[in-house]
């Protein structure tokens, strides 16, 4: 369901997307706009809207001077012609589905803070890490949905694998992190300043932040682009949450007896994320399709079979949990479990998503299921549980496309 658009470029940078013409009226994307944009002044700078036409501005500047980058005609309101509705189908051939299982897990699992080190409340001790349940996850869905026909693409097979060309060791050791330093300092202009930034990172960074702040977003880039090389009809990102309340002397996470889910979609952008011509080609893709829509509905199967096979509730908007505050100030409810957020992922991934944090793994419960090994899955030892997980998703998915489980 990508948008294949004639691009007709009327002048540098004016451009007419004539595959968007004539899909949406003004009052249908007003009612997007709602889930597409969190902070109002993105609307009142870059976007007009009038009964006839959708335009959008590179800047506020350009938006007082009608030069618009995009301007996409609209049909009549009240015309509900062109709708597209989801074909019913017999099988998931011909479906391209793409899974990335989030995070590296393995060797990596410490460097990049999603391990659970706690001790159960029967006493005992439990560690697993975030990434390796991941893809036990999505290698076991991908041979399910593989099952029904679908022709399924994976970020990653191994644990401590991630995306970028460059393995975090060759990368940290060699030109890779130099690079990487020179373009996060690359900002500063006053010598004596740069090169006391420089030494920071040298001398003083934690190998953890160091991973996090300069290696994990070129990883993050490299999964992007391989999903929109794919260009699946449908995606799931696949996580496990946590509550991440931490003893940080012992280094051990506090048990929680909380517990939820909660499911993304593109859409939600902030102040400031219009602002460079990538984001507004992926903003304009979002608005003139319908994929926001579908993967708050396969959200919404997901959330189903997840109640009725885990007894995981989705998270309301209106929660006590000040964990997930972010829920509030830079999301957008579409309902309860499924949240608008504007991240390198969910703004790149083309079609319908899927970008899932099915439950807290720091639960009591959760994590005395998720510390078990003994179920294995392509020789990876890990917890029945992702077998489960894997369940939901694909039941999700074959009610998603009316088809028989
Ligand atoms: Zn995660």
């Amino acid at each position: 369901m990508r948008n294949f658009c004639l691009i007709i470029a009327l002048s540098f940078s004016q451009i007419t997307y004539a595959g968007y013409d004539n899909l949406y009226s003004s009052d249908q994307i007003n009612e997007k706009l709602k889930i597409m944009i969190k902070h109002g002044e993105l609307k009142r700078d870059y976007i007009e809207v009038t009964d006839k036409y959708f335009f959008l501005y590179a800047s506020s500047a350009d938006k007082v001077r009608k030069v618009h980058e995009y301007k996409i005609k609209l049909k009549a309101n009240g015309d509900e012609s062109k709708q597209k509705a989801r074909k019913e189908r017999k099988s998931l051939s011909g479906l391209k589905i793409a899974i990335d299982p989030g995070h590296f897990g393995g060797h990596l699992a410490s460097l990049e803070e999603r391990k659970i080190r706690a001790v159960l409340p029967e006493g005992l001790p439990v560690e697993f890490n975030e990434g390796d349940l991941n893809l036990a996850t999505g290698l076991q869905l991908k041979k399910m949905l593989e099952s029904k026909g679908a022709n399924v693409f994976i970020t990653k097979k191994a644990l401590g694998q991630g995306a970028y060309d460059l393995d975090w060791k060759t990368w940290r050791d060699g030109e890779g992190f130099l690079d990487a330093v020179e373009e996060n300092i690359s900002h500063i202009t006053d010598p004596e300043q740069k090169d006391s930034a420089r030494k920071l990172w040298f001398e003083e960074t934690t190998e953890n932040k160091i991973f996090r702040t300069l290696y994990n977003p070129l990883d993050l880039k490299a999964r992007s682009e391989m999903l929109m090389d794919f260009g699946a009809d449908l995606t799931f990102v696949i996580h496990y949450n946590a509550g991440s309340t931490r003893n940080k002397e012992e280094n051990k996470n506090i048990l929680t007896k909380e517990n939820y889910s909660m499911f993304f979609t593109g859409g939600s952008y902030l102040r400031g994320e219009l602002s460079d011509e990538e984001s507004r080609t992926h903003f304009v893709r979002q608005l003139f399709s319908n994929s926001l829509e579908e993967s708050k509905d396969l959200s919404v199967y997901v959330i189903k079979e997840l109640i009725k096979r885990v007894g995981v509730n989705p998270v309301s908007e209106h929660n006590d949990f000040p964990q997930v505050n972010y829920l509030r100030s830079v999301c957008v409810g579409h309902c309860d479990g499924v949240y608008a957020r504007n991240m390198q992922l969910t703004r790149a991934i083309p079609g319908v998503l899927c970008y899932t944090e099915p439950l807290l793994m720091d639960n009591e419960l959760m994590a005395k299921e998720l510390g078990k090994t003994s179920y294995v899955v392509d020789g990876i030892e890990t917890s029945p549980l992702t077998k489960t997980l894997a369940e939901v998703y694909f039941a999700a998915t074959l009610s998603f496309y009316k088809l028989q489980n």
